[in-house]
Formats: C-alpha cells, structure tokens, sequence
C-alpha cells in the first residue's frame, strides 16, 4: 500500500512540473501587472492597451483561477508547450538540429557569402554557442558590423525562424538584382547567433518547451540570461529577481552565466554598429533604457528609428518602461551603455507570434511572422551604417547628470575646448569616436567632481572629418557631441 502511494504522488508531481498553461487575464494595468510580478508570476505578455496580462500557470493550479482572477481564459494547449509529437523538429519552428544544418547547408550553397558558422563558446552543460558571419566579396575595407541573435529564452522560437528567413532572403536575393540585398552584403557584415541560449532549447525539445532560462540549476531553476548582462545588473527587483525560482532570477553577479559571457566577448571583440535581439511575444520593438523608464541622450534617433522600422507591421515601438514593465541587466542596456564602445543602436523585437509555441502547427503563422519582421531587419542594416554615430539631444538629461559641454569652436582647427560635468562620478572616460564608431583618440585626464574645463590640442594623424566626442563614466552613463575637424 505504501509502494502505490509514493508511486501516485511520484506520478502527480511529475506531470505537475512538466505541464503548463497559458492563461491570458483580462483587466489589467499597469498597477496589476507590476503587482503580478512582485507576487511572483511567470507573466509571458502584457498588453496594456488591449487591457491583458498573459501568464504561465502550472497546470495543477488551473482549478483554483477562478479565485484568483475576476475574468481570465486558458489558451489553447500548443500555445504554451512544444507537443509531444513535435518534440524531435520543434514542428515548423526549427530545432536544435535544424538549425545547424541550415546554417551549415546555407554557408555550402553560398561559399562568397556566407562563412560556415563558428563557435564563440560554450553554454552552462558545454553545448556549442556559434555565429555566421555573412557579407560579400565586394566592396573592400571596413564594412560596418551588424548583429543578430535569438532565442536567449530557450522557449521563444518565434524569434529564431525571423533569423533564418533574413539570412534565406539575403542569400536567395543577393544574385537576383534585389538591389537592398545586395546593397547590405555589399556595404556592411551581418552576424547572426541564432542559437543564444542552446540547453534551455534543447531541454525543450522533450521536455514540453517551457525552459525560458539556462540550464544552472545550481541554485533553482536556472538564470535568465536576459537579465544578467553587466549594465545595471540588480538594480532593483521589479527589473529582474533575486529569487533563483523566479523567471527573472538575475544570477548571482553580474555575466556569472557562460552563455553571456561568450555573447559578451563576441559583441565586444566585433564592435557592432547596431543590434537585433530578438524575443517573442507581443509585437513590440523595445529600445533602451529598460532599467528605468527615462530616456537615453539617443531617444529621438531611437523613436525615428522605431517608428521607420515598424511602419508596416505596426509593432509598438518604445522603451520597456512605457510599454510592458522596467527590465534590468538585459542586453540592450549593455549594448548600448554598458561596454568601451560607442553605444550600439540596440533594439529587442518582441516578434508578434501566437505565444511562445502557437505556430509549430501552422505554416502561415510562420510565414507571416517572417514577414512582418523582415522589414525591420532590412532597413536597420540599409539605414544603420549611415548613421553618423551618437546624436547630442540638449534638453534631455539622465540621472546622475553627466553633462559635455558643445565643442568650441565647431569646426575645430588645432584645439578643441569642451565642458564636462559630473558630479559624483568617479572614472569618467573622454574619447574620440569616428562616423564608424571607432576610437581614435582617448582623452585621458583627471577629471573633478564639479565642473572641467578640457583642452585638447588635435594631433596630425587625425584626419578631417566629423567626430563624435563621448564621455563614460564608471557606472556606464554617457554623453555625447558631434564635431567637425578641419584641417
Ligand atoms: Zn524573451
């Protein structure tokens, strides 16, 4: 008798954790869903202004919705798990292994395009992480990097296949006279890493599709590597968690995790001018900050830019703050604050699927995800590299204030004077950015609390041309001015 018992309970609590549901709650603000996370909700989407929070329930407190919620409805089945006759090729999505060999059988149809793709590290349980570096022949010099990644959250496929069909449109279209295709092959170098977080997918593929974090399961559950990243890593704990069992838990320091660590160092060591991170669900193109809901000093080229690039599948555009909830220590922040470079144009799409699984059935959800993301992607690579580096906004400040002063006189000949404000930071950087985002000159000096009058006499081997003038300090706030040196 007591053998049949521990096997029941054995069985129930299995099923328990495997099996999920979606569960979409109507009525809610912004105040309900900064109290569903605080309570600890796994929330997938928020949709304030259709008034809906969608949230993953274990499937044993299904019953007990109703006295939770006033008006809710469970979501199909499919939407919130891989089924398990799709557990071996992630049903239209693409799993694991058809992701390598697509990429491997792209690089072999396409031997001037695309490099075969290359490991950049390993994950938590040493699976491969690997990126494809794709450009063309033509064109010589420097062609401005670009990057793509994917499923970071191992249960967002969605954002995965966006990936594929941009690299199939590249490739199928660049011979064709597709001018735009050829154009970005020609003039920039597209990366992509479709595959960011490999264990949380692959445990996936058997295991119902719920894994959004890694596979370090030391402390809990995993750590979600969407907010681990090393800028305002923790700053609060609305942004992200301290709980290892929560979906957020942010790890225990800032890129403790391997899979941003090798993500971190391949960022930093090809220096993009520009991001596509991408996510599903919701149907947003989300831009920094996402610490905090305040402006970055670029907010007016994010806006132009957001509202450009979804002007055909009418995704929201905005910064996490104002259109879902504050994240902290994710990786838009880090590229574009976070790091030595000059801020990356980062942007995280939230691609509008049918949930995280709702289209391995259906192909003409697929199709039309791809679709709708497409343009995005095209007119970020034909658009960022003309872009001539950081934009100065007088009238919009960040706290703690770090001010740089215009550059006088504007063009400069043989000194460049400027004022730099920084109260209370320590560590402040000063350096020369050219178009490209490049450094050509580092600043160096003490610079005071207070304000600093700066001097700098331009040497010979700097060129003509237009600058960007950015000041970093330790915490990684930043500002910026353009500048023109004649000679
Ligand atoms: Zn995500």
């Amino acid at each position: 008798m007591k053998v049949l018992i521990t096997l029941v309970s054995i069985i129930t609590f299995v099923s328990a954790v495997s099996a999920d549901r979606l569960v979409r709650v109507h009525g809610v603000t912004t105040g309900t869903v900064q109290q569903l996370l605080a309570d600890g909700y796994d929330v997938a989407d928020v949709n304030i202004r259709l008034g809906y929070a969608d949230l993953m329930i274990p499937e044993r407190e299904v019953d007990q919705l109703s006295l939770l919620f006033a008006d809710y409805e469970l979501l199909p089945r499919e939407w919130g798990e891989l089924l398990p006759e799709n557990a071996k090729n992630a049903g239209y999505y693409y799993s694991p292994e058809e992701n390598w060999l697509f990429w491997c059988e792209l690089a072999a149809s396409y031997t001037d395009l695309v490099d075969t793709p290359v490991t950049i590290g390993q994950s938590y349980q040493s699976r491969d992480i690997y990126m494809i570096k794709m450009t063309s022949p033509v064109g010589s010099g420097y062609k401005p990097p670009i990057y793509f990644s994917s499923l970071i959250h191992g249960r967002e496929p969605g954002s995965n296949i966006v990936l594929i069909d941009f690299a199939m449109w590249l490739t199928s279209n660049y011979d064709g006279g597709d001018t735009m295709a050829a154009w970005i092959l020609d003039n920039t170098t597209v990366y992509f890493v479709p595959i960011a977080n490999p264990d949380g997918y692959a445990y996936n593929m058997p295991n119902g599709g719920n894994q959004r974090k890694n596979m370090n399961w030391t402390e809990g559950d995993g750590v979600d590597l969407n907010r681990n990243w090393g800028y305002m890593w923790g700053y609060d704990d609305t942004g992200s968690s301290g709980d290892p069992w929560n979906q957020t838990y942010r790890g225990t320091e800032a890129f403790s995790e391997p899979e941003t660590q090798v993500q971190r160092d391949f960022i930093t060591a090809i220096q993009p001018i520009a991001a596509m991170n991408y996510h599903t669900y919701g149907g947003y193109l989300l831009y920094p900050w996402g610490y905090i809901n305040s402006p970055t000093p670029d907010q007016s080229t994010f806006e132009a830019w957001g509202s450009a690039m979804t002007a055909y599948n009418e995704y929201q555009p905005g910064r996490a703050g104002q259109i879902l909830y504050p994240v902290n220590g994710e990786q838009n922040d880090w590229c574009y604050g976070g790091n030595d470079m000059q801020g990356i144009l980062a942007f995280t799409p939230e691609v509008a699927d049918n949930s995280f699984w709702g289209s391995q059935n259906d192909t003409t959800e697929i199709v039309r995800i791809c679709d709708e993301c497409r343009y995005m992607n095209i007119w970020l690579c034909m658009n960022a590299p003309g872009f001539v580096g950081v934009g100065e906004d007088e009238g919009v400040s960040i706290e703690p204030v770090l001010s740089l002063g215009a550059v006088y006189p504007n063009p400069v000949v043989s000194s460049a004077v400027f004022t730099l404000t920084a109260p209370g930071s320590t560590g402040v950087k000063v350096a020369v950015y050219d178009t490209s985002g490049r450094v050509v000159y580092n600043i160096t000096g003490e610079m005071l609390s207070g304000e600093n009058t700066v001097i700098w006499n331009i040497t010979d081997d700097i060129a003509a041309g237009v600058y960007i003038l950015r000041a970093t300090d330790s915490n990684g706030f930043a500002a910026s001015r353009r500048f023109t040196i004649l000679k």
